[in-house]
């Protein structure tokens, strides 16, 4: 099975699956990989900006507790000048103004300082001598300092008196002898330069999306970095974002959230100054931590996409290598195979040509013998009393059935004389019903489809009829224990100007190596005197010998299904042959034939046959003796030949030369050919008789050609 290892070679489907698996992993896995290390380093990102945020906000801590811790210092400073002074020697002192004013001026945090009797006056300030006598007495700073020493007090947000700018103010109890206990003996406050933080914040963020402010506990944010461009003091919802945090981490923390003001996703990190009631809030935008991402995820793909693209370019060009390859190989496999076929077709021709040839002789030889026995039973029967008669029946009897077999032999070899006729194929096949119907057992069903449309066929009528009834016997011994037999007939194929007759059978089926042989001539399964083996390529013959093919598609235990293909004809049917019969009337002189035959036998039997049916008989043993004894003797009614015949000059030859010679001669061949092979031999002028034939056979023909020669053909001798 040289086959075999080739399947196996070309079955690489599984290697070329593999390839293509590879292709997809060449690209999905450093994507997926890639995808991994991205949100591997967009958590990082976060976390590492949450780290960041923190740090950012303990330093801006820092800060903000010094800048306090000033602030403080001042205040006490403040209280340490005025202490023991009475209000309105505090409200006369111009020392006192210029103090402040120097104070503020040192200190870049504080834009101003004044001091507020307990009636909520301010009686003196860094802001202008004399004093303006403002009221403060109704914030709510005062008021609660007044209720009660607040200690250091952060008040809400104000415009600042010098910037116009939002700050916020900061204050402490002026001492009194009683002691934090003693009465309220009014303020000191100042107010934060908002611009100081403002520088500051300016020069420590350097990036877009940061932001820092100062929170108070109750959520009004006191001071921002950057500025949010309005005035009135924002108040941060007490149900989410920082405040809300604020109550699980009162000290520090980092959180997310859609900032209140902008709406925006930021990331957040705050820490309580000091003891103070108030927040440092470090912000940061989301999407600013999102761009650091992105450029670190760009930069991993400069170097992951190429060399991705690179993998998967070689694994591609291996898969579609690959692919062309192996295409390559199925092609060559399928020619091999076609090669295969085609051989084993040839072989099988060659086989079927061989055996015609020895059939076909076998069969002419016999033809020669049986033509031989016929004429001389036919001369016995003459002879012979009564009582002998019926023995020469029976001999005839077994001679008809030789006859018949010969007749098969010759069909397989295609050297039949056959007779074909345009029928319509579906017609000659209803008309046959009755004979199958006949044929087969009770336990068999015959069923009938025949396609509507006419199918004009070329074919012998008789042989026809021979085939279907052979093959219809062959499903019959294939189904003893009964079944179904179809008998079909349509086109071939769309297209094909071929008609198909089929017989297809429920039985028994067949193993391969008897499809192989079924059609060979001999060849049966059936035991001895039950099949011939001619049946079959009888079938064969016939289909071939009309231009068509037959073919057996079976296997053991699936029924068999033979098709012969026919090839359709444009000709029409015949008229109705007119029968040409015999004259009636005996010729008023004996009839002169030349007979040429090259069998001693068959010419014996011959001579004796026409003699006695009253014709005179010259003989020659083969063409070339012929052709001379007619050199000096032309004076005969017709020539009778055989066709084949040794020394080369065969039936055909003599059948020309005699027309070149002497056109008036008629020839008459006896022959197994068939009219047509010898037409397309040459022998177009001559008259056939299809051996093998009786001596009465022969004489009818005789008197019939004689009598349809032209009169100026008629020998003129006597
Ligand atoms: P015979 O019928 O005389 O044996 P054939 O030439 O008709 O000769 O058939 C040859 C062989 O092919 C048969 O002996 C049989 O083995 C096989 N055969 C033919 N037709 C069928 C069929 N319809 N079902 C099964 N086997 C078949
Ligand atoms: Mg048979």
């Amino acid at each position: 099975m040289p086959f075999r290892s080739l399947d196996s070679f070309v079955n690489r489907t599984g290697s070329l699956r593999l390839l293509r698996l590879l292709l997809a992993v060449s690209v999905a896995l450093p994507l997926v990989l890639f995808a991994g290390i991205g949100w591997r380093e967009r958590s990082e990102a976060q976390t590492e900006a949450e780290q960041n945020g923190h740090k950012n906000a303990l330093i801006l801590h820092e800060h903000v507790l010094k800048v306090f811790d000033t602030l403080a210092q001042v205040l006490d400073r403040v209280d340490e000048r005025i202490r023991g002074e009475d209000w309105g020697a505090i409200a006369a002192s111009e020392a006192l103004h210029r103090y402040l004013r120097t104070l503020t001026g040192e200190l870049d945090q504080v834009s101003a300082i004044g001091v507020t009797d307990p009636e909520g006056v301010v009686r003196n300030s860094s802001l202008g001598f004399p004093p303006r006598n403002l009221y403060v007495g109704g914030s709510a700073a005062f008021r609660e300092q007044r209720e009660r020493d607040a200690g250091l007090l952060i008040g809400g947000s104000i415009t600042d008196p010098v910037s116009r700018k939002p700050s916020f103010g900061i204050s402490r109890r002026r001492s009194s002898p009683g002691g934090p206990d003693g009465t309220f003996d009014g303020l000191i406050n100042a107010t934060v330069d908002p611009d100081y933080f403002a520088r500051f914040y300016q020069r420590v963020l350097n990036t877009d999306g940061e932001s820092v402010s100062l929170v108070r506990e109750d959520g009004q944010i006191l001071m921002r970095y950057p500025a949010f461009g309005f005035d009135a003091p924002v108040m941060l919802p007490p149900d989410r974002g920082l405040l809300a945090e604020l109550r699980q981490r009162p000290d520090e923390g980092v959180f997310r959230a859609d900032s209140y003001v902008q709406g925006v996703d930021r990331l957040f990190a705050y820490k309580r100054v000091g003891d103070f009631p108030v927040y440092v809030v470090y912000g940061l935008d989301q999407a600013q931590v999102a761009r650091g991402w992105w450029r670190n995820m760009a930069l991993d793909a400069a170097f992951v996409a190429p060399a991705t693209l690179a993998l998967a370019l070689i694994a591609w060009l291996a898969y579609s290598r690959a692919v062309s390859e192996s295409a390559a190989v199925r092609r060559w496999a399928e020619e091999a195979r076609n090669r295969e076929r085609l051989e084993d077709a040839l072989r099988q021709s060659q086989k079927m040509e061989a055996l015609g040839q020895l059939t076909g002789g076998v069969a002419h030889d016999f033809n020669n013998l049986l033509t031989a026995a016929l004429a001389n039973l036919h001369l016995m029967g003459r002879l012979l009393p009564a009582e002998g008669q019926r023995f020469l029946a029976g001999a005839n009897t077994a001679l008809e059935r030789a006859e018949k077999l010969t007749r098969q032999l010759l069909s397989f070899s295609r050297q039949e004389a056959v007779n074909p006729t345009v029928v319509d194929l579906g017609d000659s096949l209803r008309r046959m019903a009755d004979l199958l119907e006949r044929s087969v057992r009770a336990d068999i069903a015959l069923e009938w489809d025949i396609a509507a449309a006419p199918m004009a066929v070329a074919v012998d009528p008789v042989q026809l009829e021979m085939a279907v009834l052979n093959l219809v016997l062959n499903a019959r011994d294939a189904m003893p224990d009964g079944g179904r037999i179809r008998i079909t007939a349509g086109p071939a194929a769309a297209g094909l100007r071929t008609a198909r007759i089929e017989v297809v059978d429920t039985g028994s089926g067949m193993p391969p190596e008897v499809v192989a042989r079924a059609f060979d001539p001999f060849f049966t399964t059936k035991g001895v005197g039950k099949g011939t083996g001619l049946g079959l390529s009888m079938v064969y013959g016939f289909a071939r010998q009309s231009g068509g093919n037959a073919g057996i598609d079976s296997r053991p235990g699936a029924g068999t299904r033979v098709h012969i293909d026919l090839p359709l004809t444009d000709a029409p049917p015949p008229a109705t042959p007119t029968i040409a019969t015999a004259p009636a009337v005996a010729p008023d002189q004996p009839l002169r034939i030349l007979l040429v035959e090259d069998n001693a036998l068959v010419l014996l039997a011959t001579v004796e046959g026409l003699t006695l049916e009253g014709f005179t008989v010259e003989t020659a043993e083969h063409g070339v003796a012929a052709l001379e004894l007619l050199e000096h003797d032309t004076d005969f009614d017709l020539v009778v030949s055989d066709v084949v015949m040794p020394h080369g000059v065969s039936g055909i030859d003599l059948a020309r030369r005699i027309r070149e010679r002497w056109p008036h001669l008629r020839v008459l061949l006896a022959s197994g050919y068939s009219p047509e092979s010898l037409a397309t031999m040459g022998a177009d002028t001559a008259s056939v008789l299809a051996k093998p034939f009786t001596p009465d056979q022969l004489a009818a023909r005789i008197r019939t050609i004689v009598a349809s020669t032209p009169p100026d053909r008629v020998r003129s001798g006597h």
